[in-house]
């Protein structure tokens, strides 16, 4: 077992799982994450059962997000199967259109209907409460008494074992009341499952040197013996403090399985059941995955309450719960060298999505924080320069050399390379990696990369504006005489995007792979408006969801107004030849940059317009056939 680590994080969940890889990947930390349970995933974990069917362990996971960051972030670890998530309710012996739509409210009335018609009749059955209290007040003004009978009374009921009137609004979410047709589960923008399940994504979230699993391991096996400067915890917050203010409420939940030949038996991936059956929904997976397999099985799912021995699987929203969690959140606050995450320790029936989205930001802030100190500054230049890990924290105050890697079976370079880098604050060790032909300049716009670890590398400090559009226009009109036959241009951590960076350099420097023009680097072909409402405005860090000024930027650089739909690769990173980047005069270039600097948001227009920029179309559009995004990310079939 390690004996020092920089984290430990406890619990190897998505909140665990994304907090090390992140940790590990962008800031050279070193990670052990332990977990309980005998295997990877958490509460996401699945597995085939014996006829092949890809089933959830833990109640069925139906991923979905608004979020592009948490988007780009899983792309690199799973290929996906779209879906249109969709969820019936039976009730008084037939099946509901749900969520609530014209559809549903021409099958309570027994006859075809009209929007006016259905407006006005929520809106006769509607108990307005401005500030409602309780879930029941909740829907009842929003939806009125029959649909609350029909749909939420009885399921509330048995979910929680509590009547709606003593739960919080919050567990009634938000009631999607729709009054035209539309009858998806969800409206986010990206639904979609994990091709090969969320298993395989969590092995290759967790497939990184500086991470290390135990499993069947609990953070009390390892947290006096193993040395670490900061604990994620992401396990239920009052067993952490071993009960000291009481245990917290929860719910837990059990699960029958059944198969059937056949493609289906279900009319849906979920079937809701506010009725007396004592399950409260049926799920059939392969409605989701959609594996084409001659059998078919079926989960039925039991609320419980929790007990000794169970697994906990949801926070009980009452007014009570939220007063009970109160002094464990106090405790959590006063412990530094500790950070709770997840659904478990914040006690918040939190979504997956939201999970990856806090797990970033946790990391980001954490490995930033330990980084900056002293000792986390040296152990990781130490780390890099390739010395044992944790054998001395305190031996040098000078950044040591990163040794590249020199890979003796590497063919001669066949063509001349040149790799630009915009970073910001990511630690560039992935450089060591590149072919060795390749000449790299790194433009550092935060100005603390120590120019004496990367040697073999010119480090140029830039002014931190523009962001990566701004030092890839730099570096056109610094070189423009002098550019490589063919430059690449990327991000400090450019595999958010462009997940096979290092074959596509391999093979380009080689011989085996031709840059001819112009080539986007990423793995996700995507569209947008020239105001960005697409992917711009509902884009998780534009928190002011303000739009961009796509149009007018297209004028000022091209003198023309933007085309309706910008295709482009999502992460602003290319390759170019020499010819064409030179067929655009210097004078362009100087232009661009001007504007990158001061045009707002000139960064997200450069990503949309990168081979306008060099005068062509960078996607074939045949290729997305009439669609608005493709993933070019290979789809690898696991055995199942
Ligand atoms: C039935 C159900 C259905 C859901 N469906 C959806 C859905 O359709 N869509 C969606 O977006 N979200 C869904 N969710 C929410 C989703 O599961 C969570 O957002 C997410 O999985 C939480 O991740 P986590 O890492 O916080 O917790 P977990 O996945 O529970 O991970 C925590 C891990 O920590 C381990 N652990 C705990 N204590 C210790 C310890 N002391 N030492 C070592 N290990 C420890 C646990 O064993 C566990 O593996 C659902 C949740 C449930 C319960």
């Amino acid at each position: 077992m390690e004996d020092r680590v920089d984290v430990i994080v406890a619990g190897a969940g998505l909140a665990g799982a994304v907090t090390a890889r992140r940790l590990a990947e962008d800031f050279g930390l070193r990670c052990l994450v332990v977990e309980q349970r005998n295997h990877i995933g958490g509460l996401c974990h699945d597995g085939t059962d014996d006829h092949g069917v890809l089933i959830p362990s833990y109640g069925p996971h139906w991923f979905r997000t608004n979020s592009s960051r948490v988007r780009n972030f899983l792309l690199r670890f799973t290929a996906w199967h779209d879906v249109a998530f969709k969820v019936l309710v039976w009730a008084d012996g037939r099946y509901w259109s749900f969520p609530i739509n014209l559809e549903t409210f021409e099958q309570y009335l027994g006859h075809p209907s009209t929007t006016a018609e259905m407006e006005a009749a929520i809106s006769a059955w509607r108990i307005p409460d401005a500030h409602p209290r309780n879930s029941e007040a909740f829907v009842l003004s929003r939806v009125g008494r029959p649909f609350f009978r029909l749909f939420y009374q009885g399921y509330t009921l048995k979910q929680w074992g509590l009547e709606a009137s003593s739960l919080l609004p919050s567990a009634c979410g938000r009631i999607p009341i729709r009054t035209d047709r539309d009858d998806r589960y969800l409206t986010k923008a990206f639904q979609a499952m994990p091709l090969d399940g969320y298993t395989r994504m969590f092995e290759r979230l967790l497939d990184h040197p500086g991470i290390k699993v135990l499993l069947s391991t609990s953070l009390k096996d390892v947290r006096n013996d193993v040395g670490h400067r900061h604990l994620v915890y992401t396990g239920p917050i009052d067993s952490f403090f071993n009960y000291a203010t009481g245990a917290l409420p929860w719910r837990s939940l059990r699960w029958e399985r059944q198969s059937f030949p056949g493609d289906f038996v279900m009319p849906a991936m979920q079937v809701n059941y506010p009725d007396e059956h004592d399950f409260t929904r049926i799920i059939e997976p392969k409605h989701a995955t959609g594996q084409q397999l001659p059998y078919t099985t079926i989960l039925r799912e039991y609320p419980l309450p929790f007990a000794d021995g169970l697994a906990p699987f949801y926070a009980v929203p009452t007014a009570q719960a939220v007063e009970r969690h109160k002094p464990y959140a106090a405790m959590a606050a006063s412990t530094p060298d500790v950070t709770f995450l997840g659904r478990f320790a914040e006690y918040r029936n939190l979504d997956m999505d939201q999970v990856i989205e806090r797990a970033l930001g946790v990391a980001d802030r954490l490995g930033q924080r330990l980084l900056d100190t002293r000792e986390g500054a040296n152990r990781i230049a130490n780390r890099m320069a390739g010395q044992v890990a944790g054998s001395s924290d305190h031996d040098s105050d000078a950044a040591k050399p990163l040794r590249r890697k020199l890979d003796p079976k590497e063919p001669p370079a066949a063509i001349e390379i040149d790799l630009v880098v915009a970073r910001y604050r990511e630690t560039v060790d992935w450089l060591r990696n590149t072919p060795s032909s390749a000449r790299i300049t790194v433009y550092d716009k935060r100005g603390d990369l120590d120019p004496r670890r990367l040697p073999w590398a010119r480090v140029e400090r830039l002014e931190n504006v523009g962001n990566e559009a701004h030092a890839y226009l730099h570096h056109l009109v610094t070189h423009y005489d002098r550019l490589a036959p063919v430059t690449f241009f990327c991000q400090g951590h450019p595999f958010d995007h462009a997940w096979d960076l290092h074959p596509t350099l391999r093979n380009v420097a080689a011989g085996r792979d031709l840059v001819d023009g112009f080539r986007w680097l990423g793995s996700m072909i995507d569209t947008d408006d020239p105001r960005g409402r697409r992917l711009f405005v509902p884009w998780s860090k534009n928190i002011d969801g303000r739009e961009l000024a796509l149009d007018g930027f297209h004028r000022a650089l091209f003198g023309e107004d933007a085309p309706d739909r910008i295709v482009f690769t999502l992460g602003g990173q290319f390759a170019i030849t020499e010819r064409l980047a030179r067929s655009r005069p210097r004078d362009f270039y100087r232009r661009a940059l001007d504007l990158a600097a001061s045009f707002p948001d000139a960064a997200h227009c450069f990503e949309r317009l990168w081979d306008r920029v060099f005068g062509v179309t960078g996607v074939d559009l045949d290729r997305l056939g009439g669609a608005e995004s493709l993933c070019l990310r290979p789809v690898r079939h696991s055995q199942r």
